[in-house]
């Protein structure tokens, strides 16, 4: 008898929704054409899934279809918004704002600008991880084109205050991006309401597919200019070159959907989970809540415990729990995490750190399971060191 660990991960992947999974498997049957193929039915069908994907998401973030750019994640959507404005941009500035707090995926293209000449300040955050808006102000120089903030962070949760930045920037005239592969479909967003220019999602952190994702990219006041980062086919007006793929388009759409279409209830379940754990975990000795116990994720726990070595904790858990301690993407390498860094804890405290990413698919019963688990492992650690 094997039993699969109790899955806590979900800040790394979601499970894909088996309503998402029917919706998509048409469009790898009969369905099965290209969208860019105006001569005939098959086309025709291919293309109008896509474009019903296409209207359902610009409807939930709201957009307009035209500016909605299909992409093979955050990861490329965060390439091409970043490098994207610094190539069509050049000549009006080079400097952008991010924090220290962001994901690889903005970090690392950013760093690969600055190597090219193009300057960036890294902002700070407080000891909860939140970001000081007036901090973005004092940054803006006379050259900064983009300012880049995430809306909620994959480690530690904790939501930005994205209306406030975004006001700042439209005043100023400097661009906003923001990194919402961890927020779309958890929280409520508006590119409008929060003055957003561009806007990276996923679908596969929200109980859609991997490999698809797209980009948001304001066509009025301003309209966006963009330097294309595939070139080939045209598709996606040119600024993303390369087949459609119309079965993870049509289930990002429908993940989107259900995701949104029972939001408030279905976040207040999760919530409910996280502070049932949080409950039977907080009593023990030298443990740290990380970020900002009311601005973060519903979903989001993530804690750090004194005097415990973080490896042996995770590894102790793995036959019953699949957690991490931070980022999947950088979680191959044994540096402490930046986040954690970032928000003042040491590198020892920061490597000994869990984090629980609760989704719909969570029950209590497995809550309790897991606090027994991790309260059971931290004593034993504790006293056989
Ligand atoms: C997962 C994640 C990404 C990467 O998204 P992919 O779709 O896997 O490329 C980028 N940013 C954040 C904040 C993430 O959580």
């Amino acid at each position: 008898m094997s039993q699969r660990p109790i899955y806590l991960d979900n800040h790394s992947t979601t499970a894909v929704d088996p309503r998402v999974l029917e919706a998509m498997l048409p469009y790898f049957g009969e369905y099965f054409g290209n969208p860019s193929s105006k001569t005939h039915v098959y086309g025709w069908e291919a293309a109008a899934a896509v474009e019903q994907a296409r209207a359902e998401i610009a409807q939930i973030l709201g957009a307009t279809p035209a500016e909605i750019i299909f992409t093979s994640g955050a990861t490329e959507s965060n390439n091409l918004a970043i490098k994207g404005v610094a190539e069509a941009y050049y000549d009006r500035g080079r400097h952008f704002i991010t924090v220290q707090t962001e994901h690889r995926a903005v970090l690392d293209p950013l760093r690969y600008l600055e190597g090219l000449g193009f300057v960036v300040t890294y902002l700070g955050v407080d000891g909860e991880g939140l970001l000081d808006p007036e901090a973005v102000a004092r940054a803006i120089r006379p050259d900064t084109v983009l300012v880049s903030v995430m809306a909620a962070n994959n480690e530690i949760g904790v939501l930005q205050d994205l209306a406030a930045i975004g006001a700042i920037c439209k005043a100023r005239g400097v661009l906003f991006h923001t990194d919402a592969a961890q927020a779309v479909g958890k929280i409520p967003l508006h590119v409008e309401a929060m003055g957003i220019d561009l806007l990276s999602f996923t679908a596969h952190k929200c109980h859609g597919p991997k490999g698809i994702g797209g980009l948001y990219v304001r066509q009025n006041q301003p309209r966006v200019k963009l330097a294309p980062q595939l070139h080939g086919g045209g598709q996606e007006q040119g600024l993303r070159s390369g087949t459609l793929y119309p079965p993870q388009i049509v289930g990002m759409a429908k993940a989107l959907t259900l995701a949104v279409a029972q939001q408030s209830q279905e976040q207040q379940y999760i919530r409910q989970l996280r502070e049932r754990l949080w409950l039977q975990l907080a009593d023990l000795p030298e443990i740290y809540l990380n970020g900002h116990w009311h601005q973060r994720l519903a979903g989001n726990l993530h804690v750090s415990f004194g005097g415990i070595r973080g490896d042996t904790l995770l590894s102790a858990l793995r036959q019953s729990l699949a957690l991490s301690s931070g980022s999947a993407c950088s979680s191959g390498s044994a540096q402490p995490s930046h986040v954690l860094l970032a928000i003042g804890r040491s590198p020892s405290l920061a490597a000994a750190s869990l984090r629980f990413g609760i989704s719909r698919f969570n029950t209590e019963w497995e809550i309790d399971r897991v606090a027994e688990l991790v309260r059971e492992q931290v004593h034993k650690l504790r006293t056989s060191s």
